[in-house]
């Protein structure tokens, strides 16, 4: 059982996990408990989503949708890594958990079965950190290399600061009565893995390495490629024949 972070100590542990961090106007106090008036807390997990569009910053931080006031997530996190701090208080963004589901984050089981509407529900929103990753979603955009850094620091920053597994670390596909799927979509890369697609096991694998490192940790990253080897400049017309006219004329000497 952990009590929610203060949103300066939030904002706190983010940046000793070396992420990019942004404030979105207001975001310390707007939202709490606004939407429903129910206390956030106690935390037990970190809930990941994608945002299944572009350009979402707005709405995850402040505005919502229909039928789901803002703030939609905790944090988003945006293409370029940077993690703008959406609120501190209750977000609107996991639904109904599977408690089956969620017991197995809650025990940090090393496996999470798969959401049954049948073992009942729990409200996400009262006990899990929202992260709102941009990406369309479609299995197609690409997770960049420093969105997916900053997402496994942010994780890793949450289960370091409660004493969590990265267990603690679960996607909406993972704890969804409603049918989710996010996250999901292509990964560009991390640390000195090319391209794979995102698994929420993969996920926190990555998660468990980070925390085996300080905070301050960085993943290696590939080995540059070796620059190649700068070919000879191709000689000059003038100097082809400047080279021509002494063979030449070694050839004359020869003979005479
Ligand atoms: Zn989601």
């Amino acid at each position: 059982m952990a009590a929610p972070l203060t949103a300066s100590r939030l904002l706190a542990i983010l940046k000793a996990e070396g992420v990019k961090t942004a404030e979105y106007p207001d975001w310390r106090t707007r939202g709490r408990d606004a939407a429903t008036g129910r206390p956030f807390g106690p935390v037990h997990m970190v809930l990941n989503h994608h945002t299944a569009g572009s350009n979402s910053l707005a709405v995850v931080a402040k505005n919502g949708v229909a039928g789901l006031p803002g703030p939609l997530a905790h944090i988003h996190l945006a293409k370029s890594g940077l993690a703008t701090m959406c609120s501190a208080g209750r977000a609107n963004h996991a639904g109904p958990m599977a408690k089956n589901a969620y017991t197995s984050f809650l025990n940090e089981s090393s496996t999470h079965p798969a959401p049954s509407k049948a073992s009942g529900t729990v409200d996400g929103n009262d006990v899990s950190y929202g992260i709102e990753t941009e990406n369309l979603g479609n299995g197609k955009d690409v997770y960049p290399r420093a969105q997916y850094d900053a997402w496994v620091r942010i994780n890793a920053a949450f289960c370091r600061e409660f004493g969590w597994s990265a267990e603690s670390c679960g996607c909406h596909k993972e704890t969804s009565v409603e049918g989710k799927i996010d996250p999901k979509g292509p990964v560009e890369g991390y640390g000195a893995r090319g391209r794979f697609d995102f698994t929420p096991g993969q996920f926190r694998k990555d998660v468990a390495e980070r925390l085996r490192h300080a905070a301050s940790w960085s993943p290696s990253t590939p080995a540059p490629k070796p620059t190649p080897t700068p070919m000879p400049p191709k000689p000059t017309d003038s100097e082809r024949i400047t080279a021509l006219e002494k063979r030449m004329t070694a050839l004359e000497n020869k003979e005479s």
